[in-house]
């Protein structure tokens, strides 16, 4: 199967949640997917970002490899901080080490804002501006998203995506007493 990091994918409404939904379906262990797992993937990623992020984060100068693994740390305090929180178990120690990732690689900085440094300014805005608190999980997908709706009604990261699949699964699905199947977006 082919992947390209389409509009969609770009849902989180921040970096910083785009980065941490590059796991999808991390809920579901038999299918949760990492999609930075594949080099190739994360090579293509900073471009797609740039163009389109919702933060808009302009030309991100490739990721050094070295730094790898720093993103990926960082990606995981991301999605552990504002995950938890938004169910409602915020906890210290989880905002912590989300600082402590952020600074990390903002001290890694590099001669030109890359991946990394552009992730750590985006998680340090989310992580002290109004925006958390429009911060939700999807039904679907598992992914954070930030609801910019004027009444927060939102359910899915995506109506075109999640919306549609988990309509559709339930419509297919009706027999099997409602119980809806997660799909890989
Ligand atoms: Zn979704």
């Amino acid at each position: 199967m082919t992947f390209d990091w389409t509009a969609h994918r770009f849902s989180g409404g921040a970096l910083a949640l785009d980065v941490a939904n590059s796991v999808v379906l991390r809920h579901i262990t038999e299918k949760r997917m990492d999609r930075f797992a594949d080099p190739a993937l994360l090579a293509e990623f900073p471009a797609a970002a740039s163009k389109l992020s919702a933060e808009k984060p302009g030309d991100l100068a490739a990721l050094h490899p070295d730094d790898v693994p720093l993103l990926i740390a960082l990606r995981e305090a991301i999605d552990l901080h504002f995950r938890t929180k938004t169910l409602g178990h915020e906890n210290r120690e989880a905002l912590a080490t989300l600082l402590e990732a952020i600074s990390a690689c903002l001290r890694r900085g590099r001669a030109e804002e890359n991946l990394l440094t552009a992730t750590a300014r985006s998680a340090l805005r989310l992580a002290s501006g109004a925006d958390q608190e429009r911060m939700k999980i999807c039904a679907n997908c598992g992914w954070l998203f930030i609801d910019r709706s004027k009444n927060r009604s939102r359910t899915w990261c995506d109506m075109a995506v999640c919306g549609n699949r988990v309509k559709a699964s339930r419509y297919y699905a009706a027999r099997r007493a409602g119980a809806f199947q997660a799909e890989e977006t």
